[in-house]
This record gives C-alpha cells, sequence and structure tokens, in this order.
C-alpha cells in the first residue's frame, strides 16, 4: 500500500486537515488528478520529455506496483491506483526494451549503484504486499521479457493474520448506503448512496484512520467500522495475499525475489525505535526461515515522508538491508548510491495506464517537475 496524496506518483494524504471543508477538498483532489493528466499529456504532446530525458531521466529507475489483474468494473474503486492491467505492464516492459534498458534485480540495482556502474541504464519492478495476482498476472508477463520482479511481503500478510485497513474500508463502504462514525469525536453522518459520494466518504476516513495517532487506535475504528457493516476484514489477507506455501513455490522461480515489508505493514516512523527494529528484523528472519533464501531488500508500508525517514533509513541499514525502497516519487541518479536504504521509485499507477505517458514516465521529466528538480529525496 503507498500513500495517495501524491497519487499519481503514488499513490495517500495524512488526512491533515481533517475537519477541513470536505466538500472543497474533493474537489480539489478531483481539480489535482485533472492537473497531474493535463500536465502529463503536455509533456507528451509538446515532446518536451525527449528533448529532457538526457537531464532528467538519471541512471535508472525502480518501478512501483501493487496489484496486477484484469479490470474490474465496479463504480466504484478507491484503491484503483494500487492495481495495473497486465497489458500495461507489457506496454511498459515493451516500451523498456525500445529505449534499450537493463531490465535487473534489486541485487544487480545495488550492485550498480554500489559500484558507480552506469554504463547502461537500467529499470526494477518492484511489487507490494505480496498479492497472489502478482504470481498469476505478473509473472506470466515478466516471463515474456525474461525480466526480474521483487515481491515485498508483510510477514503477517503471508500468515494470513494481517490486516488490509484500506481493503477493509473499501468493502464498508461499497456495502453501506451510509455510514454514521465519530470523527474526530464528532458523530458524522456519510451519505454512501452512490459511487461519488462512496468516493467521498472513502477519502474523508482514509484520511482520518491515517491520521490517528497509534496503529492501535486506526486498527479499533476500522474494526468497529467493519463489525458495524458486516465485513469480516480477518480473512482478506488470506484472500488476496500469497500464503508461506505459495510464496516458496513462486519464489522458486529464478525471476522472483521476495523481500521485506515489515511484520505487520505499519507506519514506522510512528513506532518506538525498538518496536522498529523488531519489525524490521523479525520480518526478515520469518520471510528467510521460511523460503530458506535471503531476504535483503526492504520496503517500507506506505513509503512516503510520514511513514519513513531517516531513523528508518538508518536502521534498514543497521539491519543489514542492501535496498531499501520508499515510495517518494524519483529515478535513480548516481548519487542515489550514497542512499541506498532510501531509493526513490516511480508508481505505474492504476489511474494513468494510457501508453502514450511511458516516455513521460521513463525520460523522469515527470518526476523531476513534482520534485521541484531535486534529485534526492531521502530527508
Ligand atoms: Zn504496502
Amino acid at each position: 500500500m503507498s500513500d495517495r496524496d501524491n497519487s499519481f506518483f503514488n499513490g495517500f494524504s495524512l488526512g491533515s486537515g481533517r475537519n477541513a471543508n470536505w466538500p472543497a477538498r474533493a474537489l480539489m483532489k478531483q481539480l489535482r488528478n485533472t492537473v497531474i493528466r493535463a500536465g502529463l499529456e503536455a509533456l507528451y504532446f509538446s515532446g518536451a520529455h525527449v528533448l529532457l530525458r538526457p537531464i532528467f531521466a538519471g541512471v535508472g529507475a525502480i518501478f512501483m506496483l501493487h496489484h496486477v489483474r484484469p479490470r474490474r468494473d465496479d463504480a466504484f474503486q478507491p484503491n484503483h491506483h494500487l492495481e495495473v492491467e497486465p497489458d500495461f505492464l507489457r506496454a511498459m516492459l515493451a516500451h523498456l526494451r525500445t529505449l534499450d534498458v537493463d531490465i535487473i534485480s534489486m541485487d544487480e540495482a545495488h550492485q550498480r549503484l554500489a559500484e558507480r556502474n552506469f554504463s547502461q541504464r537500467f529499470a526494477c519492478f518492484t511489487f507490494d504486499d505480496g498479492y497472489r495476482d502478482n504470481r498469476d498476472f505478473a509473472l506470466p508477463v515478466m516471463r515474456e521479457f525474461d525480466a526480474p520482479m521483487t515481491v515485498y511481503v508483510a510477514s503477517d500478510f503471508a500468515e494470513g493474520s494481517g490486516r488490509l485497513w484500506w481493503i477493509a474500508l473499501e468493502r464498508v463502504v461499497a456495502a453501506a448506503s451510509a455510514i454514521e462514525v465519530a470523527l474526530d469525536g464528532n458523530m458524522t453522518r456519510l451519505d454512501t448512496s452512490t459511487a461519488q459520494a462512496k468516493q467521498a466518504a472513502f477519502d474523508r476516513m482514509h484520511d482520518w484512520l491515517r491520521s490517528l495517532p497509534t496503529e492501535p487506535d486506526m486498527q479499533r475504528e476500522i474494526s468497529a467500522l467493519c463489525v458495524r457493516h458486516g465485513v469480516d476484514e480477518s480473512t482478506i489477507a488470506r484472500e488476496l495475499c500469497l500464503s508461506w506455501d505459495e510464496l516458496k513455490r513462486f519464489a522458486d522461480d529464478p525471476l522472483v525475489a521476495i523481500g521485506a515489508h515489515t511484520i505487520t505493514h505499519c507506519n514506522l516512523a510512528r513506532q518506538t525505535e525498538a518496536s522498529v527494529s523488531f519489525e524490521l528484523a523479525t520480518s526478515r528472519a520469518r520471510i528467510e526461515a521460511a523460503l530458506q533464501q535471503p531476504a535483503l531488500h526492504l520496503a517500507y508500508p506506505y513509503g512516503d515522508k510520514i511513514a519513513a525517514g531517516p531513523r528508518e533509513f538508518a536502521l534498514a541499514k543497521t539491519f543489514g538491508f542492501k535496498t531499501a525502497v520508499t515510495t517518494r516519487p524519483g529515478m535513480l541518479f548516481p548519487e542515489s548510491g550514497d542512499h541506498l536504504t532510501a531509493l526513490q521509485r516511480v508508481s505505474l499507477n492504476g489511474n494513468y495506464q494510457d501508453e502514450r505517458i511511458l516516455p513521460v514516465l521513463t525520460s523522469g521529466t515527470a518526476t523531476a517537475v513534482w520534485n521541484g528538480f531535486r534529485r534526492i529525496d531521502a530527508a
């Protein structure tokens, strides 16, 4: 799961200004998506991305995905940014082949960054959370291109005990025509009778849940919503994520590497240092014990500025991770070799599955503009 406010490039807002004027916020969100889409198309049609590629494309990129599966046609899909269709993945791989970009593993990327070997531009494909559709829909496409993939697994998801609260929330809102909830202590009645109203209610509750002080607070609230609206959140992990047995067979494929994504998929920056250390060390140990292979690469859950910072980057190094990735948008540059546990990524976002934007994405122009032309975002 990654973060939505940078929705195009990532995919999470922090719910700042929770009680801000929500209709205005929803409007702002629509406006922002329109601006992003217009910006991408302007870059594409102007051809600026071709001119700017030598400046902004860097030495490589790490692409971030979550679900890869055929399109669903539900009118209400609040997590749609987290899924792409197999054809879009195929189009990105084919595009990279036309650019003669090496598609490599995270091990190889680590080596090239550490050795400053940038003779050939490279790309990595990473998938967060360990969804079963990565095996059923992404791997067959990756095989067509003999392209490696890294899947970051939250060990509780593989255990079948983890909580995918954003999907539980989607199911609560989908099932209800109205929801009563105490947003910051104010009993609020949210209309969820139409797809549009559901989207607005989902956004509001999503930001509120993510802004609650602690993980237990968030879990308590989402569990209460699930009970009230007849959603069984305890089965979602088993339903959507690969189990240890499935992961063992999946990881046997020479194209597949399994990385860590903490135990509980928590916001690490909100934890104590002891808890972060436990999450990092134990999740890695559980994966290595179950799969009998090293898990030397990490993805920070949510991965944005409020979920992982310098403390987490240092601890990831301390616990022996060769690389760790955030969801902060950005290409890789030579100096990324100095930030191996804070590597930025480029999201392949379900809301922007237009093949025309692929050259804009790989040119690095979009992320450069988004980052105000700053190359490294690891502070
Ligand atoms: Zn995740």
